[in-house]
């Protein structure tokens, strides 16, 4: 608990909450909040140097599991079925010096060698911008020799299996950027019976691309038009049925062109401005089988693979998470568990940020932002007397008054 209340308050660093402790009434309001303690975070770090990471890993996985119960998530699954994960990887620290023996290492032209970690992830993203890690999986090299580095692909193959033993029987979408489309991830899916959505690029699947030539200069199967802050976007989906890969997979492919045009708004420096337009494409390859009433629903699920970017590691690493903070200079056992508690405090946070409390605080002034809240709570736990609870008389005298 002491070191989930770092993330879930948003401390910074672990200096900060120690100042926060020793301040006003906040440890009052902890003391009545939780009924404990507020340890010191040296202790807190003491402990998270020796846990093993696995067991927090495992906590986190047991927190979220819950989630599949709750009936709220499954409007955003794709065709009233999928939970779509997204996975991909994202760096956590990087150091100048050999951090552990695990570090992954880099050396640059002049020669400088760089040590760092990566962990990869596995996502529950939904279209109102939730990211829940239901999954994680450090790239990591082993103790003493090896040939080749841990690499994404490699961590991909034990992340999954993680997850397969989690969820054994949920309905699972995997999105995926464009390192996924390879033959040992199709047969994954395909072995545990998921779906997936991967980003096709240009140079991958050679015999896929020479299939797609002809399709691409084709009609589009769908076209859909709306409006979203001024810019016209129409959205042209085109797809491919039944495409053999290896003579073992049989794969689909969905692509989705947009245009945005913004009409001009004549001014006077400008009396005859030319209307704006932007242009992107985006290509799947998936084992769903595209039809003309599902191609924009697969289209949009691919670009869901988006939210573990930005509400997924963005948030993490800029929103007040620290995620790249040095959580530990020389621990790579605190890191991990850092890591671990950071994902299950962002998990809580998400729930209460899109939760009815906040959310009618910020219609109600809408320049009020989510940072802005959190510092508000920190001065209230400071400042403000903790309130005696009414229902329990038995708790009012474990609330002393703070040192004035
Ligand atoms: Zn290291």
């Amino acid at each position: 608990m002491g070191g989930l209340l770092l993330f879930l308050l948003k401390a910074g660093s672990r200096n900060q909450l120690n100042n926060l402790r020793a301040d006003g009434h906040f440890s009052a309001h902890y003391r009545q909040m939780f009924h404990m303690e507020l340890p010191h975070q040296d202790v807190v770090f003491d402990v998270l140097c020796q846990l093993p990471p696995a067991e927090l890993d495992q906590v986190k996985m047991d927190v979220m599991s819950p989630l599949f119960e709750q009936k709220w998530l499954r409007p955003f699954r794709l065709l009233n079925r999928y939970y779509t994960i997204a996975v991909d990887a994202t760096g956590v620290v990087s150091f100048d010096h050999r951090h552990c023996p695990h570090c992954l290492t880099k050396k640059s032209k002049n020669g400088k060698i760089t040590y760092f970690h990566y962990v990869l992830e596995a996502k529950l993203v939904t279209s109102n911008g939730l990211a829940f890690s239901l999954a994680s999986e450090w790239i990591e090299n082993p103790e003493g020799d090896f040939d080749k580095q841990d690499c994404e692909r490699k961590a991909f193959t034990r992340l999954v299996a993680k997850l397969k033993k989690q969820y054994p029987r949920l309905p699972v979408c995997i999105l995926a950027d464009g390192l996924y489309p390879y033959e040992k991830a199709f047969k994954i899916c395909e072995d545990y019976g998921w779906k997936f959505i991967f980003v096709l690029q240009d140079k991958s699947l050679k015999t896929v691309q020479e299939e797609l030539t002809l399709t691409r200069r084709s009609q589009p199967a769908a076209t859909y038009y709306t409006i979203d802050q001024g810019w016209r976007i129409t959205k042209e989906y085109r797809y491919q049925t039944g495409i053999e890969y290896h003579k073992k997979y049989t794969l689909n492919w969905v692509q989705c062109i947009e245009t945005r045009k913004k009409p001009p708004k004549p001014s006077k420096q400008t009396p005859s401005p030319q209307s704006l337009e932007k242009n992107s494409c985006f290509e799947y390859v998936t084992n769903i089988a595209p039809d003309r009433e599902n191609v924009r629903a697969i289209g949009y699920a691919g670009r869901l693979r988006w939210k573990i970017e930005n509400e997924g590691f963005n948030t993490q690493k800029c929103g007040d998470y620290e995620l790249t903070h040095k959580w530990s200079q020389n621990s790579y056992t605190a890191l991990q568990n850092c890591y671990s508690l950071l994902q299950i405090a962002h998990a809580i946070n998400q729930l209460i940020e899109k939760g009815k409390l906040i959310t009618e605080i910020l219609k109600r002034r809408p320049k009020e932002t989510i940072h802005n809240l959190w510092l508000r709570l920190k001065s209230y736990m400071i400042f403000c007397l903790p309130q005696i609870s009414i229902h329990s008389p038995e708790k009012e005298d474990r609330i002393k008054p703070a040192p004035a």
